[in-house]
C-alpha cells in the first residue's frame, strides 16, 4: 500500500480555498472500499483503470468486489476495530452499501483519514426516519409521511394520512429495507395494526401514496471543495419494488429535468456529501418532482453510464472522493439498462458441471447476437429477486434502444 498522500490545495471554489483546503488524492494512492457487492466491484474496476489501488473489506472470500480489488481483507467492514486498523494505510475510505455502521467510519475520521461519505451522511441515509426528517427540515420537496415507533402511532398516522385524502399508505421499515423488502401497503386504517405486526414491530416511516406519472433519479457528484457535477437525468421503471429498467435520457420535459437537477444539487449541498449522491424522485402529473429516497454511493440506475456517457458514475465517484476535477457528464448515445434478476437462472436438476448453485445460466447467445448489447455479470449465486447482472442497449434513438432492450429481455425469458 502507498504512504499517506501529502496534502495539496487544489480547489474549484476560490472562496473556500483559504478556509478549507481540499487535498487532492492522486494515483497510485489506495482507496478502501467497505463492502464487497457489485457496486464495490465496479468501483474497484474504475479506480483501477484511473491508476488507484484498492483495498476491499468484505465478509466473504467470493464477494464480487474481491475479484477486482488489489487487496481483499475478509472481515466485517462495519467493525470499528477493523477500520481503525486499516485507516492509516489508505488515503481515502468509501462505502458501497448503507449497511456499514457509521461508527466504523467515525473511527477512521478520528485518525484523520478522509472518509467519503462521512459518518454523519451515512447516519442519515441509512435510516428513513432521519432521511425524511432531513429532507423536510431543509424544505426539499418530499411527500406526506409520518415516523412510527409504536402500534398506537401506527394507528394514528394511518388515520391522519387517510383523513388528508390519501388512497393508500406505504409502510417502510426505517432500516435495512431495499429492493421493495420491508414494505407493506395499507388500504384502510383497519389494516394498520396487521402491517405493524407483519413488519416486525420495528420503527417505520409511513408514506401517503404518491400518484406519480414517472420515476427518475438524479445522481450528483460532489467534491470536498463543494464543486458539484450532475449526471444526466435517468428514467426508471420499477417492478415489484425493484428497479427493472433505466433509460438515458429520461423521457421528461426540460422543465422537470431542470427542477430535478436543482433538487438533487440542493440536497447534496445541505448534506455536504462527498462522492456520489443518488436521489430517487417521483414525477407528478403537473411536472413537479418529489424526493423518494437517496443513497450516498453509486446507484443501480447509474449503471447505464458505463457504456453510453462520457464518464461512468463509478469514475465520477472516485474523482469526487479524491478531489479531482469533476467534468460534465455527457450522453454519448441513448441507452437502456435492464437488470437481470436471479429468477432468470432456472433451477437445474440434477445440477450439471456448468451450473451455478444448482441453477442453469440463461442463454446468453440470444442477447449477445445483437452487437449493441453489453452484458455485465456480477458473479453471484442466483436467488429469486437477487441482482445478478445487467444489460445495456444503445441505439440511435431512445425508442430504438428501448425496443432492443425489451426484445432481448423477452428472448431471455422465453429461452429459460
Ligand atoms: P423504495 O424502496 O422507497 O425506493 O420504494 C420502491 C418503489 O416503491 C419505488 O420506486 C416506487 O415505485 C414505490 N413507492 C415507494 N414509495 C412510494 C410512495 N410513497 N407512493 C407510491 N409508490 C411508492
Amino acid at each position: 500500500m502507498q504512504p499517506r498522500a501529502a496534502p495539496a490545495s487544489q480547489s474549484h471554489d476560490p472562496a473556500m480555498k483559504k478556509i478549507s483546503p481540499s487535498p487532492v488524492i492522486r494515483p497510485p494512492a489506495t482507496i478502501a472500499i467497505l463492502g464487497g457487492g457489485q457496486l464495490g466491484s465496479m468501483l474497484a474496476q474504475a479506480a483501477g483503470h484511473m491508476g488507484y489501488r484498492t483495498l476491499c473489506i468484505s465478509a466473504n472470500e467470493d464477494d464480487p468486489a474481491a475479484r477486482w480489488a488489489d487487496h481483499h481483507l475478509i472481515a466485517d467492514p462495519g467493525d470499528a476495530n477493523v477500520i481503525s486498523r486499516i485507516a492509516a494505510d489508505v488515503q481515502v475510505i468509501t462505502v458501497e452499501t448503507e449497511s456499514i455502521e457509521p461508527a466504523a467510519l467515525a473511527a477512521a475520521e478520528a485518525i484523520g483519514t478522509r472518509v467519503a461519505p462521512s459518518s454523519h451522511v451515512q447516519t442519515i441515509v441509512r435510516d428513513r426516519r432521519l432521511e425524511k426528517g432531513f429532507l423536510a427540515a431543509n424544505h426539499l420537496a418530499v411527500g406526506a409521511f409520518r415516523v412510527v415507533e409504536s402500534a398506537a402511532q401506527m394507528q394514528q398516522a394511518s388515520v391522519e394520512l387517510f383523513a388528508d385524502g390519501t388512497t393508500e399508505i406505504l409502510a417502510k421499515t426505517a432500516r435495512g429495507g431495499y429492493d421493495g423488502k420491508g414494505q407493506r401497503w395499507i388500504r384502510t386504517p383497519s389494516q394498520a395494526d396487521a402491517a405493524w405486526q407483519a413488519l416486525g414491530q420495528v420503527p417505520l416511516v409511513v408514506e401517503a401514496k404518491v400518484d406519480f406519472v414517472g420515476e427518475i433519479s438524479v445522481i450528483v457528484a460532489r467534491s470536498p471543495d463543494g464543486t458539484i457535477s450532475a449526471l444526466p437525468v435517468f428514467g426508471n421503471e420499477h417492478r415489484h419494488g425493484i428497479l427493472f429498467q433505466t433509460r438515458m435520457p429520461a423521457d421528461v420535459s426540460e422543465h422537470t429535468s431542470r427542477a430535478a437537477v436543482d433538487l438533487a444539487r440542493r440536497t447534496a449541498e445541505h448534506l455536504k456529501v462527498v462522492g456520489l449522491l443518488a436521489v430517487e424522485m417521483f414525477v407528478l402529473s403537473d411536472g413537479r418532482v418529489l424526493v423518494n429516497e437517496m443513497a450516498a454511493r453509486p446507484h443501480n440506475s447509474g449503471h447505464v453510464t458505463l457504456r453510453a456517457a462520457s464518464r461512468s458514475q463509478f469514475e465520477m465517484h472516485i474523482a469526487a472522493i479524491c478531489g479531482l476535477p469533476l467534468p460534465e457528464v455527457e450522453i454519448l448515445r441513448p441507452a437502456v439498462m435492464t437488470n437481470l434478476l436471479g429468477d432468470l437462472w432456472p433451477v437445474e436438476s440434477p445440477p450439471a458441471a456448468t451450473s451455478v448453485g444448482g441453477h442453469r445460466h440463461p442463454d446468453w447467445a440470444t442477447v449477445l447476437a445483437d452487437g449493441r448489447a453489453t452484458l455485465h455479470l456480477y458473479g453471484k449465486t442466483p436467488r429469486p429477486g437477487r441482482k445478478m447482472g445487467h444489460l445495456i442497449h444503445t441505439g440511435t434513438s431512445a425508442e430504438e434502444a428501448l425496443a432492443s432492450a425489451n426484445a432481448a429481455f423477452a428472448r431471455l425469458k422465453t429461452h429459460q
